[in-house]
């Protein structure tokens, strides 16, 4: 025997096997809950040093479950935090020796992320062998447990017994559990269903961290999830939701929120588009503080007074549009790919009437991989008529028209919205699927409007209206406050769906972001700005948490919210409209599907 290998005599086994016998005799079957238990238990070990290192882990946490009929084996494998040689001789106890119900030898190997691998062999009747693994199939981390089972235990190698049992005891497993399937194409299935469903899973979530966790250690994981999970988890447990209103840890989730940098922004770069009333230019931007301005030639020379829809490219493409005119383009500014969106076959317009059209968002459709712009045409009175237009041919809330690049034609969407058709270009963006704008909506025809957020979403053509939050009215204005003079600008801060809001002429700025659409209750306050008197109005957000403010002296500057700090760019943009885009290069041809 050499220094690396180990030989334990458990004089103790076999009486603890005996006990274990007595007490489960039945109930054999409690084994495999044990060893997935203590498979999650170590992903959940390893994801938790992920958190507290700040570490990225590459691979999905996962157990797999290999039944091996013509070896009479079950592997149990998990990629968790794996055991050091010292885990191995110390720590194995009443879960791992549940496996001796229904097998007569086990080999257990674990790869612990600072040691070697060990592995582990042992009959019950006699002794455990412990290696240092050089010859063996080397795992990247975790464990393996492979169950010899005894020839009356062969059950446990047949999927639907394996299902059930995971089904009956395994329900607070939060981790996929993947078995290995013989008759399933490409052999991996995934067995614990409640995980394929988001509410669930973020039950089981709460539950298995409440139940396990203390308060602090619970208080510093959760500053750093999503707003999103934050609320949810929230709902679920009561000293969680308390946690929303203490000021330190919402303090923690600010910092962590705005100095963490989202995927959204991973390779972009900025563009400004600036409308100078009779033509607009485009600049990209580079540079520390993004001070070098280059311009972009919009070569095709189509229209030389346009605005871009949304705030970012989607696959690389911009969506253009002159203002007034019922043409669209799209454009690839990287791969040079242009196409002329066709004109709607606007079924009558009525000489007394002329078409309006205003455009609320431009996105991607994943379920359908295709390209849409969705937009609002009115029929106005014609100014060029003399006669008093028929007005009961007027419809202020006009009709709406989706485009579909796969089609290439226009159509009306499945259901209509009241929502006065105006936005300001820059309140616009596309995110996950879905269009957001910030509009006008009224309930009903006679209702009053009111400012929100509208939703659209792409793939199923469903509206969603949330409400904003409130604004914490300031003391001098507090007597005349009048809820027409809040000021909101809708944008994208790192990810999320955030409103920036100040009261008419002053310049003191509410920062919140949305958790959930449609929840109005989800609106969570990151931070008061202000006042900046220098910097009135808010034109957009960038990557880095820095927002481009307009100055009363009519340049721009941006705003870094980690800092504070304030940076003026040289660019005149006074009564100009500004957009800033998020760009993100795509050389691939993704318009050509049907022109
Ligand atoms: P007990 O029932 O006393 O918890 P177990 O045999 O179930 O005994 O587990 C004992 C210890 O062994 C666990 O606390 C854990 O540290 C370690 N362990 C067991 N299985 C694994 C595994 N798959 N990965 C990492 N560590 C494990």
């Amino acid at each position: 025997m050499t220094n690396d290998e180990m030989l334990l005599l458990k004089g103790e086994m076999s009486e603890m096997l005996r006990l274990m016998k007595k007490t489960f005799y039945s109930n054999e079957e409690i084994f495999l809950c044990e060893l997935i238990n203590n498979a999650s238990n170590a992903l959940d070990k390893i994801q938790f040093e992920g958190i507290m290192n700040n570490s990225v882990l590459n691979d999905e946490l996962i157990i797999t479950l290999i039944p091996d009929k013509v070896n009479k084996t079950l592997s149990i494998i998990d990629n968790g935090i794996g055991m050091t040689k010292m885990d191995l001789v110390d720590h194995l106890g009443i879960g791992f020796y549940s496996a001796y119900l229904v097998a007569e030898k086990v080999i257990l190997t674990s790869k612990h992320n600072d040691h070697d691998q060990y592995t582990l062999e042992s009959q019950p009747s006699s002794s455990f062998i412990i290696t240092k693994d050089i010859n063996a199939q080397q795992l990247s981390r975790g464990t393996k447990i492979t169950l010899f089972l005894k020839d009356n235990q062969l059950e446990y190698l047949q999927e639907t017994t394996i299902k059930n049992l995971i089904n009956k005891h395994c329900q607070l497993i939060t981790h996929p559990i993947y078995l290995w399937s013989e008759s399933n194409k490409d052999h991996w299935q995934l067995i614990n269903i409640w995980l394929r469903n988001q509410e669930m899973y973020d039950k089981f979530v709460a539950q298995k961290l409440g139940n396990h966790l203390p308060d602090d250690l619970a208080f510093s994981i959760l500053f750093k999830l999503p707003l999103k999970s934050l609320k949810r988890y929230g709902c679920l447990n009561k000293s969680w939701a308390l946690l929303l209103e203490n000021s330190n840890f919402m303090e923690l989730f600010r910092i962590n929120f705005i100095s963490n940098q989202h995927s959204y922004y991973d390779d972009t770069s900025h563009l400004l588009c600036l409308d100078q009333l009779d033509k607009s230019s485009l600049f990209s931007l580079s540079g520390r503080s993004f001070q070098n301005m280059e311009k972009v030639n919009w070569s095709k020379g189509h229209c030389s007074r346009y605005f871009i829809l949304g705030s970012s490219s989607i696959n690389g493409i911009l969506c253009l549009y002159p203002p007034n005119s019922g043409t669209m383009y799209l454009w690839n500014p990287s791969s040079g790919e242009f196409k002329i969106i066709p004109p709607s076959p606007i079924e009558y317009v009525p000489d007394s009437m002329d078409p309006n059209f205003y455009y609320h968002g431009f996105g991607y459709d994943c379920a359908r991989d295709d390209y849409k712009v969705i937009r609002n045409l009115i029929l106005f009175p014609s100014v060029h008529i003399e006669h008093e237009p028929d007005y009961e041919e007027w419809d202020i809330h006009g009709s709406w028209e989706i485009y579909s690049l796969r089609s290439n034609s226009w159509r009306k969407p499945k259901s209509d919205i009241y929502i006065y058709p105006w936005c300001e270009e820059i309140h616009k963006f596309y995110l996950e699927g879905m269009c957001h704008w910030l509009g006008n909506w009224r309930e009903s025809y006679d209702d009053i409007t009111k400012k929100n957020l509208v939703s659209f979403n792409l793939s199923n053509e469903e509206w969603f209206i949330t409400p904003l939050p409130p604004l914490d009215i300031p003391l001098e204005i507090y007597d005349n406050f009048n809820i027409n003079l809040v000021e909101s600008h809708l944008f994208l801060l790192n990810g999320s769906i955030a409103l920036i809001s100040n009261y008419y002429e002053t310049t003191t700025f509410s920062i919140s972001i949305l958790a959930e659409i449609g929840k109005k209750e989800t609106w969570t306050k990151l931070v008061t700005l202000g006042p900046l008197p220098y910097l009135p109005r808010p034109i957009g957000i960038g990557n880095m948490s820095n927002i481009l403010f307009r100055t009363t002296d009519g340049k721009l500057a941006w705003l870094d919210l980690r800092t504070h700090l304030v940076e003026k760019l040289d660019v005149n943009a006074h009564r100009m409209i500004c957009q800033l885009i998020v760009y993100k290069e795509n050389l691939f041809p993704t318009l050509g599907i049907n022109s």
